[in-house]
């Protein structure tokens, strides 16, 4: 069988949102009838893929259970294509891992090494560090979302490095000057004036992650009284700083977040549909909202703030990039994709500047419409956001597809999406070896 169910596993991790509130929740109820949602719990993330810890199981394939890491690693040329295996070396694994996460609490901020520095990171400390691949992600807004994403622009780091009391008391008042006074916010990328400006943010992060806990505690709580007592301050900053701080410090209280997350940040609202490519080595993390998450099967994170695990400050500070681009520039661009055509009200190619996968959006408007995809040299995974319809295969087998539902497509294998609903929408993950 080329085109078959997957029942899908899931993470109740406690940051995800409770109960059938949770989109993760409802999607692993359709997947499986026998999963009843349990009202007090969290449902963090729905894991589509070939992970070993969470396996998803192909349904009606073969006699009894078998997983889709087993069934393709019994047929690889069949089910992730020659091309692939030769391009990613795994004959058993897809190379991306495909989420929905619903997020209720911040997530850690944290950062990934590319390949380089992952296979140096694993070997100094792979308690740390368990693999030595890159971990690209990119995540694609279904509902409204919040996060946090590379470093602001110069202007305005230096305008809230200057405004706000306890960051500057953090950071001190010389370093502030040395920043304010010293930024070129015109350089080109990659001139030595962009090499410079990204030292300055380095030194004033450095001081941040190396201050002592005591004191950053202490600033926090400074920081958060302030909020209530002149938001104005704030607001001259970013009008939604002040109920931030105070929402995230409830989350995570005194934590060194609020600074290097809320104040050094861009803080970034993606509308349904709308994504964003997390580069390696750029620090960034969800705030709330339901997502589509694809990335390359990798563990490696670094963190630096509202989490209780280990902070390796010194690589952290030593990794970064310090790009310093607007909201917009981290924003994906919505692209056309020739091998999708038909009746569709939306098809939009999320293509990320990296090999392991890309993302296809469709949306229907009305019912019985069709909308086409040519075979893809690669395999693919489908879920239904919403809506209902069919997946066809050669024109007359009939697979029904309810919100929550998902899919594997193996490679070489046209299909036809139809809405049986007005708002019918799908989001197909796929990697090809020549996209
Ligand atoms: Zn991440």
């Amino acid at each position: 069988m080329s085109v078959f169910r997957i029942d899908c596993g899931y993470q109740n991790y406690d940051w995800g949102k409770i109960g059938s509130s949770s989109a993760v929740a409802q999607y692993a109820a359709a997947s499986n009838a026998s999963t009843k949602i349990d009202e007090s719990k969290p449902y963090a993330e729905l894991w589509m893929g070939t992970h070993p810890s969470v396996p998803s199981v192909a349904v009606d394939v073969a006699e009894g259970k078998s997983t889709l890491r087993e069934l393709i690693g019994a047929s690889p040329e069949k089910y992730l294509h020659q091309s692939i295996i030769d391009k990613f070396g795994s004959s058993k694994e897809l190379p991306f891992l495909f989420k929905v996460l619903s997020i209720e609490k911040v997530l850690s901020i944290q950062a990934h090494p590319d390949k380089q520095l992952a296979a140096q990171l694993h070997k100094q400390a792979p308690q740390h560090y368990p693999d030595d691949n890159h971990k690209p992600e990119m995540a694609i807004a279904v509902t409204d979302f919040e996060g946090f994403c590379g470093f602001k622009p110069l202007q305005e780091l230096a305008v809230t490095l200057q405004t706000i009391p306890e960051l500057n008391e953090i950071i001190g008042a010389e370093t502030v000057e040395e920043f304010v006074s010293q930024i070129k916010p015109e350089a080109e990328i990659g001139s030595s004036d962009d090499v410079a400006n990204r030292k300055l943010i380095q030194k004033v992060f450095g001081k941040l992650m190396n201050t002592d806990e005591s004191v950053i505690q202490a600033k926090a709580k400074s920081l958060v009284e302030r909020t209530s007592s002149d938001p104005e301050l704030f607001k001259k900053i970013d009008s939604r700083l002040p109920s931030l701080i105070q929402r995230l410090n409830k989350q995570f209280p005194d934590d060194i977040g609020l600074f290097c997350g809320c104040l050094l940040l861009n803080h970034v609202d993606l509308k349904v549909g709308e994504a964003m490519f997390l580069q390696a080595k750029d620090p960034h993390a969800y705030i709330s909202g339901d997502i589509i998450e694809c990335m390359a099967a990798s563990d490696n994170v670094v963190r630096a703030g509202f989490t209780p695990k280990f902070k390796d400050v010194e690589n952290l500070v030593d990794m970064l990039t310090y790009s310093y681009e607007s909201v917009e520039k981290q924003k994906m661009p919505l692209l056309p994709f020739a091998k999708a055509h038909g009746q569709a009200a939306k098809s939009v190619l999320y293509n990320p500047p990296i090999a392991e996968f890309a993302v296809l959006q469709t949306i229907f408007d009305k019912a019985n419409a069709v909308q086409q995809h040519d075979s893809f040299d690669g395999p693919s995974i489908v879920i239904c956001t919403n809506g209902t319809g069919n997946i066809k295969v050669d024109g007359s087998d009939i697979k029904k597809v309810e919100t929550g539902y998902v899919y594997f497509v193996a490679p070489g294998v046209p299909i036809e999406l139809e809405s049986t609903s007005d708002d019918f929408t799908t989001y197909r993950a796929f990697v090809e070896a020549d996209i």
